[in-house]
């Protein structure tokens, strides 16, 4: 396989006056070329700061980055800055992140102009319009303004800034959540395109299981900073293992009337992120915590050989990964 991107024990903290705040607390995995790693959770349990933290737009405390093998957290701003052609991101709402005051075009150009990649202007307009064409936007838009525009083409803006330095990564942050649900689909389909056609890979970031199901090889769910189970997606689905993963499926309903699943609500205060307690982050909310739950934090195991669970009910049925990684 592939490898374009590992991530080996990233850690973000916040100071904080209370204390620090473990956003991203030791997360690994690997992504191949030309896959999708679904990175799903609650709001705040640092999937963003995750792939804030391997862009480098907000520098990790700790950890290391291996973009196409190379350790891009040791990269200068100039290094990093010639890396940006190749790693781009895609924001959940795209309006707080177009510039109101330029038009579509001058908005697609930014990124062309600032990394000089075209010759002149004639250049640079045929690649405005090619890339507006890619996104599905046409062409008698090039003039209009962020705010005359619906959701759904906003965020096509969005994937063609993207696009434009020819990226081979890209984090797509929600990319679909602040949309129409008649919208969501277009924009993930055509996310789905670009990537087959050019090969992209992405860390889709969401709350939201369903999208993520539809569209990730690989599935890592989150929880308070932590990597808690990280699978192929179909054996997520099919296996889910880890007691907050039951959780997160249970709340999505399923067609299959023959799957008929009781939703596990879940009760009691979520743990707080700053100078967190010792034991299972999730323990509070757990409905299988026993007392060690709350005193030792879980071991990552690996349940079969692409499955890995962070929870001590795996301790007899799985591989305890070494403590140092829990990378693949
Ligand atoms: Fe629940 Fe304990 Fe597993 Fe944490 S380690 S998820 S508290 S059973
Ligand atoms: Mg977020």
């Amino acid at each position: 396989s592939d490898v374009i991107l590992e991530v080996r024990n990233l850690k973000k903290y916040f100071p904080t006056k209370k204390g620090q705040l473990h956003a991203v607390d030791d997360i690994s995995f690997t992504l191949e070329r030309g896959k999708t790693l679904g990175v799903v959770g609650e709001s705040g349990c640092g999937k963003s700061t995750t792939g804030r933290a391997i862009l480098r737009l907000q520098d990790p405390t700790s950890g290391q980055v291996l973009f196409q093998g190379k350790d891009i957290t040791k990269f200068s701003t100039h290094e990093m800055r010639n890396l940006r052609t190749e790693m781009q991101m895609i924001f959940q709402d795209p309006f707080a992140s177009l510039n109101p005051r330029k038009s579509v075009s001058e908005i697609i150009a930014a990124p062309l102009r600032l990394h000089k990649l075209c010759k002149n202007k004639q250049e640079l307009e045929r690649r405005v319009i090619s890339l507006m064409e890619t996104v599905g936007l046409s062409q008698r838009l090039m003039n209009t303004y962020p705010h005359e525009l619906d959701g759904g083409r906003r965020q096509r803006i969005g994937i063609a800034r993207a696009l434009a330095m020819d990226p081979s990564f890209i984090v797509c942050d929600e990319p679909v959540s602040a949309l129409d649900v008649s919208i969501q689909a277009q924009i993930l389909n055509l996310l789905k395109k670009l990537q087959h056609e050019r090969g992209l890979t992405y860390m889709f970031i969401t709350h939201d299981l369903s999208v993520v199901n539809y569209f990730s090889d690989n599935i890592m769910v989150m929880y308070l900073g932590k990597m808690v189970e990280y699978a192929p997606s179909e054996e997520l689905f099919a296996s889910p293992t880890h007691p907050y993963t039951k959780a997160l499926l249970s709340a999505i309903p399923v067609p299959d009337i023959h799957h008929k699943k009781e939703r596990i609500l879940l009760q009691g205060e979520i743990s707080s992120p700053i100078d967190p307690k010792p034991g299972c982050r999730f323990a509070p909310r757990c409905a299988y915590a026993r007392p060690e739950c709350f005193e030792v934090e879980p071991k990552v195991y690996q349940v079969s050989p692409r499955h890995k669970v962070a929870c001590h009910l795996c301790a007899d049925q799985g591989l305890p990964l070494a403590e140092s990684s829990q990378g693949n």
